[in-house]
C-alpha cells in the first residue's frame, strides 16, 4: 500500500493506492484515482526550467514541457536543458526542443523576452 498526497488540485487528498490491485482511497474525486493508479505504474511531472538566452534583456528564460513527462527521464531533459542557447527575441509557446528523448513531448518558451537593443 502506497500512501500518497493528490497534486492534482489544492485540497491535497491523503491517497492510500494498493499497487497490486491498484485500487485507490481517500481520493475525492476521480482525477485522484487517475493520479494514484499513474504514481504507482508510471509516475509523470511537467518540467519547469530556465535556459539561456542571448540577445535579449534577461541572460536567461523560463520553458517547460508541454506535457508531462516520465519522472524517470527528468535528469536526461534536465542535461538537454543545460546544452541549450537561445537567441532574443522569444515567445510565450515558442517550440525549444522538440519530441525530447522521443517521448513526444516538446519543451516551449514560458516567457517573452525582447531583443536588447543598443
Ligand atoms: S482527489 Fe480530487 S479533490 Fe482530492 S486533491 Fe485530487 S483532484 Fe483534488
Amino acid at each position: 500500500m502506497k500512501e500518497l498526497i493528490c497534486i492534482s488540485c489544492p485540497r491535497g487528498c491523503h491517497l492510500k493506492v494498493d499497487e497490486k490491485t491498484l485500487s485507490v482511497t481517500g481520493n475525492s474525486c476521480p482525477r485522484g484515482k487517475i493520479y494514484g493508479i499513474s504514481e504507482v505504474t508510471n509516475p509523470v511531472r511537467t518540467i519547469t526550467s530556465t535556459v539561456k538566452i542571448s540577445g535579449g534583456m534577461l541572460s536567461r528564460v523560463s520553458v517547460k514541457t508541454d506535457k508531462p513527462i516520465a519522472k524517470t527521464k527528468i535528469f536526461a531533459v534536465m542535461k538537454l536543458l543545460n546544452q541549450v542557447q537561445l537567441t532574443a527575441p522569444v515567445n510565450i509557446g515558442d517550440l525549444v526542443l522538440e519530441n525530447i528523448l522521443d517521448t513526444d513531448v516538446n519543451i516551449v518558451v514560458t516567457k517573452k523576452v525582447e531583443a536588447k537593443y543598443e
